[in-house]
Order: C-alpha cells, then structure tokens, then sequence
C-alpha cells in the first residue's frame, strides 16, 4: 500500500453547538497527525453530517468549512435519528474514499483510537470496531441497560460486537455493501456483521461528553433496542409460538387436574384460579399481538421503501456537480 489512503471521519450532529467549537479541532488536530505520519493522504476530509438540529449546528459546521479545507459537512431535511445521519455520510463518503471512520462529535469516543484503525486497515481488515475498554465514566444506570441490551440482542439471534457503539473503521468495499442492504429501519450494528469480511476490534476509553447532553434517554434506548431486535430477528415472533404451546400444555395438565379433582369430590370453589388463568392468557395474547403488530407495521415501512435520507444542503458545492447526486433516494428506482 504505497499512497496513503484517503479517510472520511463521518460525524453526526444534532443540536450540539456547545459542542462542535471544542470537538472539530481535535478532530482536525488527530486528521493532520495522521497526514504527518503518512497513514493517511491529504485528501482525507473531516464529513458533518448535521441530523435536522434546531440550533447553530449547521451555521458552525458552514463557518468551519470556510476555515478549512478539511471541513466538510451536509445537511439531512430534517431530524431523521443517529442511525439515519451516519448512512447518510457513509453513502456521500462512499465513492471518494478508501476508509471511513464513523464517531460521535461529543468527545464521547476517544480520537486517538482512529490512528490504530488505520493501521488496522493498513494489515488488511476491512471492518474496525471500536470497543470500550472501560464505562467507568457512565453511570451505574447507563452501564447496566447498555450491557444488558447487548446480552438481550445477541440472546435474540442478533449478532453485535460487545461494548461496541457506532465508532468503527469500514473499508471502501464494505461500504459498496453495506448500499445493498435496502431496509429503511436501520441498525448499522446488527447489520455490519453481517457484511462479512475480516474484522477486527481497538478498544478505547469512553469519556464523558464534553458539553450537552444525551439525546439517547431511557425511551429512545429501549426505542433502538426494540428496533435493533425488531429490524434484525424473528425470535420474539418464534418466541410467542413456543409460549403458546407452553400454556396449551399447561391448560391441559391443568384441565386432567380438575377433572380429578371433580371425581374426588374437591368441587373447590375456583373462583381465583379461573380468573388468574383468564387474566393471564388475555396479557399474554395482548402482548403476542403487539409483538406481531411490530412486525406487520415494519413490513409496511420496508414496502413504501422511502428514502433513507434525503440531503438539502452541502457545503461543498462542487461536491455535488461531480458525484452525479449520489442520494439514498436515486439509486431506489434500479431495485
Ligand atoms: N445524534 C444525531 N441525531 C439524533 C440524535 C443524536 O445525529 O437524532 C448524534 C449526536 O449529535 C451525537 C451522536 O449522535 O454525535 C450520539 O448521540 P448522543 O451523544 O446524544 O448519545 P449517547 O452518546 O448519549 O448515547
Ligand atoms: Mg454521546
């Protein structure tokens, strides 16, 4: 590998103007380090993508374009979710370069870590996970439901890399993949292994957001794993089938019981048992259908095959004349 490859950092923003002024030059300090050392060509670009923020995001990621020739940044119509906006800079970082390294703006993700991706790539790997070496900066709270999620996920038949967020290195290849996977409900964890290839893990020490705050509270967390199981397995619909079959065969030892009992002349009264079986199989019914009803209703999000992502601005205008306008939305119609 004589030239030196060309990086895109792809980096979501939402709402994060206290933010980016602190975390863009670290970024641009570890891109320049990297050049120095010929890990990386000076093509390599530093790609915003802003997710719809209500704020100065997208004012500061223009100001910082203007500044640096490093700096780019495009603009999603609207709020579409962190997994929406780090597509949506895969895709518009796909055809220009040969790596990309997704990380999130809020200094949560340490960028020292990128240089040994690179170099990971450089031995020839393909995928880079970056993995938590330690949560010692979360809470107990966060670090509890962020290690129970991965057990749940990989229980449900979903493979994902333990402690391992959306900060990874993907190759050139990898990306001409991941554009084949057409689902609109995207969990770019579950559906990276997927890809294949070879793959390997950097760990790295998680800080603590420099300045905001969470946009991923309790809800949205259950939100992404309910979506992540839901998007990726069918077990929980397998699931309801083995319970059903369960409380068939328990309503059966329990319908020879009081059959027995009525011989023996037990006429026990019943009431409470009666209605706790009836209360029990309404609950579980009612849960078995929501379950079913998250599916149908993904079906039905995965047949009007909307588009992704939809870009409204870039600050690069010459990026957009030169790359024939590679949105999610275009290359829809050849499917
Ligand atoms: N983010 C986004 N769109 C959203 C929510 C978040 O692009 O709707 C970005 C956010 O700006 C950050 C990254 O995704 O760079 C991770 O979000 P956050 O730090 O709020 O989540 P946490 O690290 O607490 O899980
Ligand atoms: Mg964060």
């Amino acid at each position: 590998m004589s030239q030196p490859c060309i990086l895109y950092i792809i980096i979501p923003c939402y709402n994060e103007e206290l933010v980016l002024p602190m975390s863009a030059p670290v970024f641009l300090q570890k891109l320049q380090e990297m050049t120095e050392k010929h890990l990386i060509s000076d093509d390599s670009r530093i790609l915003f993508v802003n997710d719809g923020s209500k704020d100065r995001t997208w004012e500061i990621i223009s100001d910082l374009a203007k500044q640096d020739r490093h700096y780019i940044g495009i603009a999603q119509s609207r709020n579409r979710g962190h997994q929406n906006a780090v597509l949506a800079g895969l895709m518009e970082a796909k055809d220009r370069c040969d790596i990309t390294i997704s990380i999130d703006c809020d200094g949560q993700d340490d960028p020292n870590a990128m240089e040994e991706m690179v170099k990971r790539y450089i031995e020839g790997y393909d995928i880079v996970y970056g993995v938590r070496s330690n949560r010692d900066t979360d809470t107990f709270f966060k670090r509890f439901s962020a290690e129970s999620f991965y057990h749940l996920l990989s229980w449900m038949g979903v493979e994902v890399v333990f402690n391992h967020a959306d900060y990874r290195l993907l190759s050139n290849r990898v990306l001409n993949e991941l554009q084949g996977f057409r689902e609109v409900n995207i969990y770019l964890r579950g559906m990276i292994p997927l890809i294949g290839f070879r793959s390997t893990e950097v760990a790295y020490e998680r800080h603590e957001r420099i300045a905001g705050k969470s946009h991923y509270p309790l809800k949205k967390m259950l939100g992404l794993a309910f979506d992540g199981i839901t998007s990726l397995s069918i077990k929980p619909i397998r699931m309801i089938a083995s319970l059903g079959v369960f409380v068939s065969f328990l309503s059966i030892i329990l319908i020879i019981w009081s059959i027995v009992q009525f011989f023996v002349g037990n006429t026990v009264p019943g009431w409470a048992s009666l209605c706790a079986i009836v209360c029990m199989i309404g609950g579980i019914q009612l849960i078995s259908l929501g379950v079913i009803g998250e599916y149908i209703g993904k079906i039905y999000l995965e047949t009007k095959a909307r588009p992704r992502y939809i870009i409204s601005e870039r600050t690069e205008v010459q990026g957009r004349d030169n790359k024939d306008d590679k949105n999610g939305e275009d290359d829809r119609d050849e499917a």
